[in-house]
C-alpha cells in the first residue's frame, strides 16, 4: 500500500529540517506522497518540491493559515497553491509582517521583564519571513536566558504569560477564498486539537473542500467522527503528523500515514476544478 503524510512544516516556519531534509526523511519513511504546509508561508515550496523531483517522490505545495471565525483560531491548509500567485503572495506578506512586528511586540515585553532578547536576535535564528513563539523560545534558550523550550512557553509565552502577545488572524473565509483563487484546494487542519467542529458548517458554506481527519493529536475515535463529518458534508479527506522537525521530540514524518486513496480524490478534485476554470473555448 502507498501512503502520504500531507501536513510538514520546515525550517521556512517553525520546523528544524532543511526542505532537502524533509524530502530524504520521507524517503526514508517509504512515503510515497509528501505536502509541505508551513505557516503563513510557501517559502519553501520549490525547493521541496526540486527535491521530490529529484528523487520521483510526488509532493504537494501546499501553506498552514492561521485565520479566526467568530473568535475561533482555525488553521486553514491549502493544497496544489500556485506559488507565483500574486493575491496569494501579497496577501500572506501582510501577514507575515504581523508575526514580524509580534516577534518586536513579545521582545519588547520581555525586555521590561528584564529579560535582554533583541528581536535582531530572534529574526537571525529563524532566518525565514514567518517567524513564531518558537524562535523567540528558542532565541531564549540559546542566549542562556532560559533553561529550556518548554520553560521559555511556561514562563513567558504561552498565553496568558507576561511576554504572550496576540496574533492578528484573517479572516477563514476569506483564508478558504485566498487558496481557492491561488488553484489551491481549502482542508480545515487538526479540528479536534483547535476544538473547531461548531464552525465547519459556516465554513461548508463558504466553499471549503475538506477536512484533515487523520493528524498525530486526533484519536481514533475522533478520526473516525471526521470521516464521518466528511461524508455528511461531501467533503475531500486528508491527514498528515504535523512533524515540525526535531523541535518536539522525535520527528513525526510518517506516524500519521495516510492511505493514498486520499491523495487521489485530492488530485481528482484538483483536475476538476482547473477544469472549470479553464475558458470554455479552450475546453
Ligand atoms: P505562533 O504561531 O507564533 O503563535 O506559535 C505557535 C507554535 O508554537 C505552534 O505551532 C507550536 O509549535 C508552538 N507552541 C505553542 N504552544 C507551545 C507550548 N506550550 N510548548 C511548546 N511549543 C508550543
Ligand atoms: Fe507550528
Ligand atoms: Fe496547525
Ligand atoms: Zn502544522
Amino acid at each position: 500500500m502507498k501512503f502520504a503524510d500531507l501536513h510538514l512544516h520546515t525550517q521556512f516556519s517553525d520546523g528544524t529540517f532543511t526542505p532537502e531534509e524533509l524530502v530524504l526523511r520521507a524517503q526514508n519513511a517509504g512515503l510515497a506522497c509528501i505536502a509541505l504546509t508551513d505557516h503563513d508561508t510557501v517559502e519553501g515550496c520549490a525547493r521541496a518540491a526540486a527535491a521530490a523531483a529529484a528523487v520521483k517522490l510526488e509532493f504537494i505545495s501546499g501553506a498552514e493559515l492561521t485565520a479566526e471565525h467568530q473568535d475561533t483560531e482555525v488553521h486553514i491548509l491549502g493544497y496544489f497553491l500556485d506559488l507565483q500567485n500574486r493575491v496569494l503572495l501579497e496577501r500572506i506578506g501582510k501577514f507575515q509582517a504581523v508575526r514580524q512586528n509580534r516577534i518586536r511586540e513579545m521582545c519588547a515585553a520581555l525586555n521590561r521583564l528584564g529579560v535582554p532578547l533583541q528581536a535582531e536576535s530572534v529574526f537571525a535564528l529563524a532566518n525565514c519571513r514567518s517567524p513564531g513563539r518558537p524562535h523567540v523560545a528558542r532565541a531564549l534558550v540559546q542566549e542562556n536566558l532560559i533553561g529550556n523550550l518548554d520553560e521559555a512557553f511556561e514562563k513567558y509565552l504561552k498565553k496568558g504569560r507576561p511576554a504572550w502577545v496576540p496574533k492578528t488572524k484573517m479572516s477563514a473565509l476569506d483564508g478558504v477564498e485566498l487558496i481557492q483563487q491561488a488553484g489551491g484546494h481549502a482542508i480545515m487542519a487538526h479540528p479536534g486539537l483547535n476544538r473547531t467542529d461548531d464552525i465547519i458548517p459556516d465554513l461548508v458554506a463558504a466553499g471549503l473542500d475538506g477536512i484533515e481527519c487523520f493528524h498525530t493529536k486526533h484519536s481514533t475515535v475522533m478520526s473516525e467522527r471526521y470521516l464521518e463529518l466528511a461524508e455528511k458534508y461531501h467533503l475531500l479527506v486528508t491527514g498528515g503528523s504535523d512533524c515540525h522537525g526535531f523541535s518536539k521530540k522525535q520527528p513525526l514524518i510518517g506516524t500519521v500515514r495516510l492511505p493514498y486513496e486520499y491523495v487521489e480524490r485530492l488530485c481528482a478534485a484538483k483536475s476538476r476544478a482547473d477544469e472549470k476554470r479553464r475558458p470554455a473555448a479552450a475546453r
